[in-house]
């Protein structure tokens, strides 16, 4: 698969010219955010865009309709959330959320921040698609099957395999040397990439790059499950304290939620479920959060159908949307017409009220389905007479 048109994946120097306004996409390695930095987000969202914090689906964040793009780099970067000029489309890092506090093989929470730092320090990988993924596994099967360009997954609380476009490479490697690897797959990815932007598009993409790397591969090879595995509600850490996870109504964090949140002062991960995770809590704390947190609309109950639900922009956002998606996702939301449990039936032409799907499911604007998850989810799509449902082994 070659590419026709450049990569234009949005950043804070780059905006996109959404339908609604400039939108800026903001990289968060690991999903990781200090309170300060959250608390940065939520005033640029109030004094430069909308408001509204969108989550995305790598555990970035995005602003919509900004309206001053230099205040806005000018704010990120006082608070270092924009540490680069040239590299910051390219660092999209995710790792298991919870890793080092529960769960898990190994610890993989110091990979992050050395892995961002090798990728900012890779001239010729300021160059990457913006569409490449790094995923960084602890072993619970979390990330890996979120369909990275370059992983690891711990396989022992020191070894992890080499993961190329998803899939395990059959490379195993020790802890200290993860990142000097994803590295230099990284880098021979670009050597053999022309003009296509992601690992699986290249043919043969994975034995190239073994070949390349010099490095004899296990035969017992991983299988990449791609999990709904969302840390949701009450999760006690090793260390006795509390980490909360915390669902989001469609990925979008009103930003005065996340004022209420940056003031608890406690690290916080945005995971690519479009959730977070507010961690290290006393247990009194962690009442308090969920008591004054889950009248604001965060879902700390793992039964809530808001769970079951994703969709794209849609309108206003999207020119493309036939409708507002979003909108018409919430109401079946509110009005008790998605459950947990039974079997989708396909339909079509069929208007937003009348449209019950129970289980994992994506509303999308358009045939393009952007944001829909991976694995088994129901389609909702907006076609020119109504909306489209299609089951998930026809998706
Ligand atoms: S799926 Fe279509 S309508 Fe929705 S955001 Fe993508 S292009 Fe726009």
């Amino acid at each position: 698969m070659t590419r026709s048109a450049p990569d234009s994946c949005p950043g804070v120097l780059r905006l996109h010219e959404a339908a609604d306004g400039p939108l800026a996409r903001i990289r968060l390695p690991g999903g990781r955010l200090r309170p300060d930095q959250l608390l940065a987000l939520a005033e640029a969202a109030r004094d430069l865009g909308d408001g509204g914090i969108e989550l995305t689906s790598r555990g970035n964040v995005q602003l919509r309709r900004i309206g001053d793009a230099g205040a806005l780099a000018d704010r990120l970067g006082a608070a270092d959330l924009l540490p680069s000029r040239t590299h910051e489309r390219v660092r999209n890092i995710v790792a298991s959320p919870l890793s080092g506090r529960l769960g898990g093989l190994a610890d993989v929470r110091d990979l992050i921040p050395r892995l961002d730092d090798a990728l900012r320090a890779a001239p010729a990988l300021a160059e990457l698609p913006g569409r490449v993924l790094f995923t960084l596994d602890d072993g619970r099967g979390d990330v890996s099957g979120l369909g990275g360009d370059f992983g690891i997954h711990a396989v022992s609380a020191d070894d992890y395999a080499l993961l190329l476009g998803g899939r395990d490479s059959g490379i195993r490697v020790p802890h200290a040397q993860t990142v000097e690897v994803l590295l230099a797959a990284a880098h021979e990815f670009q050597g053999l990439r022309g003009e296509r932007w992601r690992l699986h598009e290249i043919p043969d993409g994975l034995a190239r790059i073994v070949a390349a790397l010099g490095v004899e591969p296990a035969d017992d090879l991983l299988e990449s499950p791609a999990p709904q595995d969302i840390p949701i509600g009450w999760c006690t850490q090793d260390d006795g304290l509390v980490s909360l996870g915390a669902g989001v109504r469609l990925g979008a964090l009103p930003g005065r939620t996340a004022e209420f949140l940056a003031a608890v002062d406690r690290p916080v991960v945005v995971t690519p479920w479009r959730s977070l995770v507010l961690s290290d809590l006393d247990e009194w704390t962690a009442e308090q959060v969920v008591r004054v947190l889950a009248p604001m609309g965060l879902i700390f109950d793992a039964a809530s159908p808001w769970l079951l639900v994703t969709a794209c922009a849609g309108r206003p956002g999207c020119a493309k949307s036939r409708t507002d998606v979003r909108a018409d996702a919430a109401e079946a939301v509110t009005e008790g017409r998605i459950s947990p449990n039974g079997t989708p039936r396909p339909g079509h032409d069929l208007a937003a009220s009348e449209i019950t799907v129970p289980g994992r499911q994506h509303w999308s604007g358009c045939e393009r389905r952007c944001g829909r998850p991976r694995g088994d989810v129901t389609d909702v799509v907006a076609e020119p007479a109504g909306y489209r449902v299609t089951l998930p082994s026809r998706a």
